[in-house]
């Protein structure tokens, strides 16, 4: 459906946060106070009035109350806001009465959990990136320019719509990113590879010559869960992605790879002598067929770190947790901005969604408190 450049948010050379992109020019405000190194641990909602009062945090090992005098806004994000909810008594019935947190409203929080699955391809080629030594990269970086400088390395990205999709919109996305690569090791820690594909697959990784497309399933069907794990702020929640559930996003994929597989065969990859690298795994299916594509994608896939959908947005029907101004449904003066309201799959990458959602929430807010 399109290919293109990967835009990324850069700044002199440098990735741009959210927090440097949008707090840092906003820090002087005597209305704003930062706390770094601090957790939540729970919104304080009125079990009678079912009106959010404000929140417990610790910081420095002090438990604090802050009081707020409009409303509370929780955005921490599709994996923690759904935990603070239901630490505060926000959540699925079962759920909160297994841990014998006091039920407030029952709503489906932690349900929903959309992430995209990835599978990433890895291909040598003939060509040879120029080996640029550490000192040159360094003065490359602080001039703003250079491999250093590129989000992930990741240089193109396309789109494009698989057989099994009716809608009109790309199914698999393609990131494509070339040599030199910096530190491979970072895969196995983003991928979780295990000790056999370590040794047998990315040790093997040629930084000058190897090219790498990511191949992203955009609209699984499957979904997961955020379960708590204990009533205990400090204890991470369980994230169970569910991915694969369905077979037809394991066949979606498969399509994918497929494309890419004929990609290689073009004029331009061929050029190159682009070959796959053969993964140490599978052996037992026939290389290319789809019982070995199926279990290349069981067994190596991961996530994009995309999580989104957890407190989604929709009707008050039992079915999404907040409405169409991101209000938590049944409680009052509380809101969540983040990718958990998110109420089905986005065709690409999360932070411009996020920043948008954001912006428009920021508008409602004005609007609604601005006779107050
Ligand atoms: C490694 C990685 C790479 C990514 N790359 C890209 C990319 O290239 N392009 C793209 O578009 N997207 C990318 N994403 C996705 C994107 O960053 C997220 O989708 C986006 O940041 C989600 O925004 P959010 O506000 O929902 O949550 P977050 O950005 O996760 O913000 C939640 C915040 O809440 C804080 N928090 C959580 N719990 C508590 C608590 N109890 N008390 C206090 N604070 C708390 C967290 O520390 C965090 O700062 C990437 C994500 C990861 C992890």
């Amino acid at each position: 459906m399109g290919a293109s450049h990967r835009q990324s948010n850069i700044k002199h050379g440098k990735r741009q946060s959210l927090a440097t992109a949008f707090l840092d020019n906003s820090r002087q405000r005597s209305n704003l106070k930062v706390l770094t190194k601090t957790l939540v641990t729970k919104v304080v909602i009125d079990s009678q009035s079912k009106q959010a009062k404000g929140v417990e945090f610790v910081t420095r090992n002090k438990k604090f109350h802050v009081r707020a005098t409009k409303e509370v806004i929780l955005s921490a994000g599709a994996v923690n806001t759904p935990q603070l909810l239901m630490l505060s008594g926000v959540g699925p019935k079962d759920q909160l009465s297994k841990l014998e947190i006091p039920l407030i409203t029952d709503l489906p929080v932690g349900k929903n959990l959309i992430e995209h699955p990835t599978l990433i391809l890895m291909v040598r080629s003939d060509y040879n990136a120029p080996k640029v030594g550490p000192n040159k990269l360094i003065q490359q970086y602080l001039n703003g320019c250079g491999t250093l400088t590129q989000a992930g390395n990741m240089d193109g990205v396309g789109y494009i719509r698989t057989k099994n999709d009716s809608k009109e919109v790309p199914t698999i996305e393609i990131l494509f990113s070339v040599p030199p690569h910096i530190d491979v090791s970072i895969l196995q820690r983003e991928f979780n590879y295990n000790k056999d594909i370590n040794n047998n697959l990315l040790n093997k990784i040629n930084p000058q010559t190897d090219i790498f497309f990511y191949i992203v399933l955009l609209h699984p069907k499957s979904r997961g869960q955020i379960f708590l794990k204990s009533s205990c702020p400090i204890d991470f929640p369980n994230i169970d992605l569910n991915m694969f559930a369905e077979q037809e996003d394991v066949e979606t994929l498969i399509e994918g790879v497929e494309y890419v597989q004929n990609l290689l065969n073009t004029d331009a990859f061929k050029k190159i002598n682009a070959t796959l690298l053969e993964v140490p795994i599978c052996t037992n299916f026939k290389m290319g067929s789809k019982e070995y594509l199926e279990c290349l994608i069981r067994n190596l896939a991961g996530t994009l770190y995309h999580p989104s959908g957890t407190a989604a947005m929709g009707p008050n029907n039992g079915k999404f947790v907040v409405s169409d101004t991101l209000q938590v449904h049944g409680i009052r003066n509380l809101r969540v901005i983040d990718t958990s309201i998110f109420p089905s799959s986005i065709s690409g990458h999360l932070n411009a969604p996020t920043v948008m959602v954001a912006e428009k929430a920021a508008d409602l807010i004005k609007q609604e408190h601005k006779h107050l």
